[in-house]
């Protein structure tokens, strides 16, 4: 039986083609294997990047700083080698391709992944995701910061060692835009309701003091994941050290029971949030990358999911669901 269903409050749709009958195994994925050898983001190659906009060591952020030698950092920031976006030109910004691109370097050491990292750990990445989003919207005429993270070279990533990328934009992109013409034009917040309504049900993943994590009804690929904060909150710059605590968290046990489930799966999470606009809900969505965009999505931005995203948080919620769930 396929359906085909509605998101939340936007006029888009997919097609849960759940008559297909996949299991976990159809999406899973080995491990890549981790090569250290060159890697321009490993401790004590610090001097074949650019200097660091921000390093984070020792409980301290030192911005800025023109030292490319600094070791023993815990969280390294620098400008992307190849930016997609660039500073100059701020007065055309369109034509000059105006913007700015950053890597997160979330740690010195090359064969760690999110999921090997500590609450302590976790905690200081998404406090260094705060301190770069708001420093980035903070420039001129920028509107927007994407805030993203590829793992595996099926998502995008260019390099296997564990990091974030941050584009900041001298535009607002047309699909945030429509979301905030949305909930301007009703008057109450869309995402508010959503938390209400996937708190508790067969959708629910994970809950914890200031965050709900779900497979949202309208689930674009398999194992979507979409992580909301329970109170209204517009962006990352308006979390507290606790609710950045309780993000990575989140953010950690979405990742390990992803892999439990799929392997180790490619995948990409984005941080959706706007900066001015207060009636907008900070969201974070997670979608492995277990299939390419092909011809129909292209044609009608409607994507065919064939794993039902409440069967999806079956499998995540199960804690033996590679060996048991049939
Ligand atoms: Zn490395
Ligand atoms: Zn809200």
């Amino acid at each position: 039986m396929s359906e085909i269903r509605k998101h939340y409050f936007l006029d888009e749709y997919c097609i849960v083609a759940a008559g297909r009958g996949k299991r976990p195994s159809d999406f899973s994925s080995s491990p890549e294997v981790q090569n250290a050898t060159n890697c321009v983001f490993c401790a004590g190659n610090e001097d074949k990047t650019p200097p660091a906009l921000a390093v984070y060591k020792d409980g301290q952020v030192l911005q800025d700083t023109k030292d490319k030698l600094i070791k023993d950092w815990q969280i390294r920031c620098i400008p992307n080698m190849y930016p997609a976006l660039n500073p100059e030109g701020v007065d055309t910004p369109y034509s000059s391709g105006y913007g700015f691109h950053e890597v997160i370097i979330e740690t010195p050491q090359h064969d760690r992944r999110l999921t090997d990292f500590t609450d302590e750990e976790m905690a200081l990445l998404m406090q260094a995701y705060k301190d770069r989003v708001m420093h980035n919207w903070k420039q001129p005429q920028i509107k927007f910061v994407s805030l993203f993270k590829n793992w595996g070279k099926q998502a995008g990533a260019s390099l296997e060692h564990t990091h974030s990328q941050l584009i900041a934009l001298p535009l607002i992109p047309m699909s945030i835009k429509k979301e905030s013409d949305v909930i301007h034009a009703t008057g109450k917040c869309a995402y508010c309701e959503i938390v209400h309504m996937e708190s508790s049900n067969e959708r629910s993943i994970y809950e914890n003091e200031h965050f709900i994590a779900f497979a949202p009804y309208c689930s674009k690929v398999p194992f979507e994941i979409w992580l909301l904060p329970k109170m209204h909150v517009s962006h990352l710059g308006e979390l507290s050290e606790h609710m950045l605590h309780s993000l990575g968290a989140a953010i950690r046990y979405i990742l390990s029971r992803l892999e439990t489930v799929l392997g180790s799966p490619a995948y990409n999470f984005m941080f959706f949030q706007l900066v001015d606009d207060h009636q907008y809900h900070l969201n974070l969505r997670l979608q492995p990358v277990t299939s390419k965009m092909a011809g129909f999505e292209k044609n009608t931005d409607i994507f065919i999911n064939t794993m039902p995203p409440e069967k999806a948080a079956e499998y995540l919620n199960n804690e033996f669901s590679r060996q048991t769930v049939h």
